[in-house]
């Protein structure tokens, strides 16, 4: 349903999309996952046409976007980041314009009236759009995209800026609505793909690094057993007695000190579930557990993992991430955090060159 081939965007000297290739089949929903600055609105722009790529083709339903952008176009409903709202207007009013500047063919009563049932927002119709919640407000912009039943519904960020109450009903409503078209949505937040899409494309600095099955993604975040323990006795002997026990990958003492008790993060091997036995070993030397605390995997961590990966051994290592945060957890944050300003620098300058040049 949606092709994209070798597509590369570069603003001046930025190449902000370089050599993607990814299709989403119908019915299925895609979540574009990766931090600020990864290119993935500008993928979006390029797919809803309202961009072009400096190379590359992007196709929706077999149609290329740049060469027949208005029968494109009309196989596509956009939620942009900033949903484009007309505050002054009453939802009704907004979702007519709407209908007409699609040209939307359908009987117009009847179907304003079901995209306001789908999505919830049957109750307001009357009210000025200014007026709403911002959840409410982030539904109504789901109706616009709605409008004329299109094949492909895409979304950017669609739950930024909403409280978790509103985040949860938007998510359930896109479930839903990948039940009848097929849907892309691009997000920074590793929860949202997981919660919501069947397969996620992970992209960094322009570049797709994963692409994979949600379950596969979600189980290796499950089989990475990762989890911070507090265990009360001698912090160099526990430690010993942890690493000689066998499934353990990797085990170190963090700083925090809670009266006499010590906290250990440990990484057990892949597919292996160690805490009844480490419950039952320090027991036995009478060190108590008082507490034990899961730690998911981040982000950053899929990040460093599927970076790192070689062909066969994908997000399937234990030991790895951990040994690449051992105390050096805030290094690393200072790190990564150090390379998005300087990017995020060098690509403004970049930009601010190509914005002269333009003028020029
Ligand atoms: P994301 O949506 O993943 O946050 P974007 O697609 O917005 O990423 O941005 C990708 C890169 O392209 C960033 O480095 C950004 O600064 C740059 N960029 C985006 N839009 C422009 C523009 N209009 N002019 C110059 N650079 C841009």
């Amino acid at each position: 349903m949606i092709k994209i081939e070798h597509l590369v965007k570069n603003y001046g000297s930025n190449c902000a999309v370089d050599d993607i290739s990814f299709s989403v089949e119908a019915g299925e929903i895609v979540g574009l996952l990766g931090p600020n600055g990864a290119g993935k609105s500008t993928t979006m722009n390029i797919l809803t046409g309202y961009l072009s790529g400096t190379s590359g083709k992007v196709s929706i339903d077999g149609i290329d976007i740049l060469a027949d952008p208005l029968s494109a176009k009309k196989l596509i409903g956009y939620l942009p980041e900033q949903p484009p709202l007309y505050l002054d207007m009453t939802v009704d009013e907004y979702l007519g314009f709407g209908y007409e500047l699609k040209g939307c063919k359908l009987p117009r009563a009847e179907h304003i009236a079901e995209v306001c049932e789908v999505v919830k927002i049957s109750d307001v119709r009357k009210r000025v759009i200014r007026n709403l919640s911002k959840g409410y407000k982030q539904r109504v912009g789901i109706a616009q995209a709605l409008i004329g039943n299109p094949k492909v519904i895409i979304f950017d960020e669609p739950t930024i800026g909403l409280d978790p109450k509103q985040i949860i009903e938007i998510r359930n409503l896109i479930r839903t609505l990948g039940k009848g078209h097929t849907v892309i949505l691009s997000t920074h937040i590793l929860q949202e793909v997981q919660a919501v899409c069947d397969r996620i494309v992970i992209i960094n600095k322009g570049k797709i690094v994963a692409d994979e099955l949600t379950e596969n993604i979600s189980r290796a975040v499950e089989n990475n057993r990762r989890f911070n323990v507090k265990i009360c006795g001698p912090s160099r002997e526990v430690l010993a007695a942890i690493k000689s026990m066998s499934g353990i990958a990797y085990a170190e003492v963090l700083a925090e000190r809670d009266g006499e008790a010590y906290t250990y993060m440990i990484e057990s091997d892949y597919g292996v579930d160690v805490r009844k036995k480490l419950f039952y070993s320090m027991a036995e030397r009478g060190w108590a557990i008082i507490g034990l605390e899961a730690l998911g995997m981040s982000l950053e961590d899929i990040f460093i993992t599927v970076v790192d990966k070689s062909a066969d051994d994908r997000l399937s290592k234990p030991g790895r991430v951990a040994r690449r945060r051992t105390g050096t957890k805030d290094a690393l944050e200072k790190q990564v955090a150090e390379t998005m300003l300087q990017d995020g620098a060098e690509k403004r300058a970049a930009a601010d060159a190509t914005e002269i040049e333009d003028e020029e």
